[in-house]
Order: structure tokens, then sequence, then C-alpha cells
């Protein structure tokens, strides 16, 4: 690999010297044996989440380790995937120095948290078909570029991104790559999980969110090399999973059937929702998704909108977006709920 990537030169100086914080649930770890603990100032009243939780969430990530192929040292967990991504620049991006690349028309955390930490976020857009423009990313790169996010499949747009233009990415850029696979249960491509081990700047960012049916517990998933890990591990708050939130999660990630069945149900609806869509006449274009939402063009957004609102119905109006002028954003419900979408857009055609 023709990459000179060094991670050392890439993490934030004054997190080089930190240590992990050792919280009173870090320093002992019970053998089984029936301990007394008395060392957190907790309450001893059993109430099921009287204790501190796992600060390393050690249960769920053998269970999470097992399933995706990796080793519980390439996982991080997160209250969802915003604090993993968050994490990620307050490790590697020093503020009002260094500098992010973002592609939009994309997911819109990634420029929040480098406003809020005080990041450039350099923007190269998409091409007119929603792809990674290459060239373009690479001459915005410079010795200050810590991070591209590459998210795929990309929200609001739905499609996945040439495989061959990631990897060039992979191997071209020195700092990390991270890639967003919030959507990839929906997709037909397979994960970068399989090739962390080839690319020490890959970072990959998942969550329980959306095909797994849990945003509400917030739990994010981040995989990157043992040294990336340590990193973010140095930085994290001790308890940023809560013990009710590694219980649930824990319990949706054993059960692979509802995960299964569920995200099967999303894209046979899927399915029946594309072949309305381009029965509709306001319905310029519809967009290739390999994602649980579909991107339209319509004739007027703002107005369409507003009429699906009269009728009780919200989807997302991206029409501000870069790329995206008089799109909607709809994300695919109950068969119940997209007769109801799919009536409305006929009502008002
Ligand atoms: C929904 C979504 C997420 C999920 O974020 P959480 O904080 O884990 O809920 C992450 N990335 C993208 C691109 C998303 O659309």
């Amino acid at each position: 690999m023709k990459n000179k990537f060094n991670l050392e030169s890439l993490v934030r100086e004054n997190v080089k010297g930190l240590r992990p914080y050792s919280s009173a649930r870090d320093e002992y770890v019970s053998d089984g044996t029936q301990m007394i603990f008395l060392d957190a100032n907790e309450n001893p009243f059993n109430n099921g989440v009287n204790r501190y939780p796992d600060p390393q969430q050690r249960s769920l990530k053998m269970v999470l380790a097992e399933q995706k192929g990796v080793d519980v040292s390439n996982i991080l967990l997160g209250n969802g995937s915003d604090e993993v991504l968050d994490l990620i620049f307050r490790g590697f991006c020093e503020p009002k120095k260094d500098n992010i690349i973002t592609m939009p028309p994309t997911y819109g955390m990634y420029k929040v948290l480098a406003d809020i930490n005080d990041i450039e976020n350099r923007e190269v857009l998409l091409t007119n078909d929603f792809q990674l423009d290459v060239e373009r990313i690479l001459t915005q790169v410079d010795d200050y570029c810590k991070i591209i996010f590459i998210c795929s499949p990309n929200n609001p747009t739905g499609n996945s991104f040439d495989e061959g233009a990631i990897l060039e990415l992979l191997n071209e850029f020195t700092g990390l790559v991270v890639i967003d696979e919030a959507y990839i249960d929906f997709s037909s491509k397979v994960t970068w999980l399989k090739r962390l081990d080839e690319f020490p700047n890959l970072v990959i960012t998942q969550t329980l969110s959306k095909a797994y049916g849990l945003a509400g517990i917030r739990l994010g998933l981040c995989f990157a090399s043992r040294g990336i890990i340590a990193i973010l591990n140095k930085i994290k708050p001790p308890y940023n999973v809560n013990e009710l939130t590694q219980q649930r999660a824990m319990q949706q990630v054993l059960n692979t059937e509802v995960l299964n069945s569920e995200v099967t149900e999303i894209l046979k609806q899927k399915r029946e929702v594309l072949k309305i869509l381009d029965e509709i006449a306001f319905i310029k274009k519809v967009y290739p998704s390999e994602a649980n939402f579909v991107l339209v063009k319509v004739d007027n957004a703002n107005k369409r909108y507003d009429q699906l609102v009269e009728k009780g119905i919200v989807v997302r109006n991206r029409t501000t977006q870069p790329l995206c002028q008089n799109t909607l954003r709809f994300t695919i419900g109950t068969k119940e709920e997209n007769d109801k979408l799919i009536n409305a857009l006929k009502e008002i055609a």
C-alpha cells in the first residue's frame, strides 16, 4: 500500500498525552465471585439500574464483534452515531487549524459537528449523478486535512458510492476516511467492515437507529483499527452508553430474526411505493435508493410539502440542499402509512 498513514501525526496534540479517565467501575472487574461494591457511592438498593453501567460495554461488544466479524478492540460504542462522530472530531481535529472534507448533499451532522468544534468544513459537491468527484476532493486536501466523511448509502440521495472511488480515497488520502454506513442493512452492497484490516485510515460508523429499530435508545457503533479506537476511548465520557441502552441493544442484536424480517418487509414496501411514484404526474424523477427512504424530484417541493402536511403526512423537504432543488425525501413506513402517503399523493396530483 502506498498510503503513508501515520496515526500519531493525526492525533490532536492535547489528546496525545491524555490517559483514559479511570472510573470506579473501571478499576475492578468482577471475576465472577460475589463482591461487595462500596467504591462508587451508588445507592445499594437493587432496582436494576442502581449501579453505574459497564464503561466498556463488554457483553454487548462481544456479541457485536462476533456478528460483525471484528475484534472487540476494533469497536467503540457511543450515544448514537452523533456522539461517535463528535468523538472523531475531538480526537483528531485541532480547532481553528485543521479541516475536514464533506461531499454535499449529505448528512447534515458532519457540518454541524465541524461548526461546533470550530473546524473548517471543505465542501466538494457530488457529481450530477450523486457520485464522488475524487479528483476534486483530492485537490482540497492539504497538510491540515484530517478527515473525509463518506456517507454510503448517502442521505438524502439514497445511492451508494462507487467502490472504486472510495478505494481511491482510502489509498490516496493520508488522513482518516470515515464511511458512515447508517443504511448499510438496507443496501445490496457489502459493508466495508470486511476490509477494515486492509486500511489503517478506515473508520466505519453504523447505528441501531435505522434497520435495528432503536432510534430511541441512542446507540452508535464505530469500527476502526485498535489504535484509533484506543484514542477515541481516551476522550469518551466514561458512562456514555447507559445501562438501559446496553440491555435493550443486547436484546435486539441477539434477535437477528426481527432485524432480517423487518428489513425484508421495509424493502418490499419500498418496491410497492416505487411502483406508484412513477405514476404521479408531479413527480418528475425518482432517484435510485439503497436505503429505507426515497428521494424524488417534484414540480414544486414547498407546495407539495405543505399539501402533504395538510393531509397529515410529514416528509422531508430537501429543496434547499445543493443539487436537490425541488426534492422531497420519503421514509418507507408501514404498509398502512405508505398507503396513506400514496393516496395523499394521488389526491393532490
Ligand atoms: C440517521 C443517520 C445516522 C444515525 O445517527 P444516530 O445518532 O446513530 O441516530 C447516522 N448517519 C446518517 C447518515 C444518518 O442518516
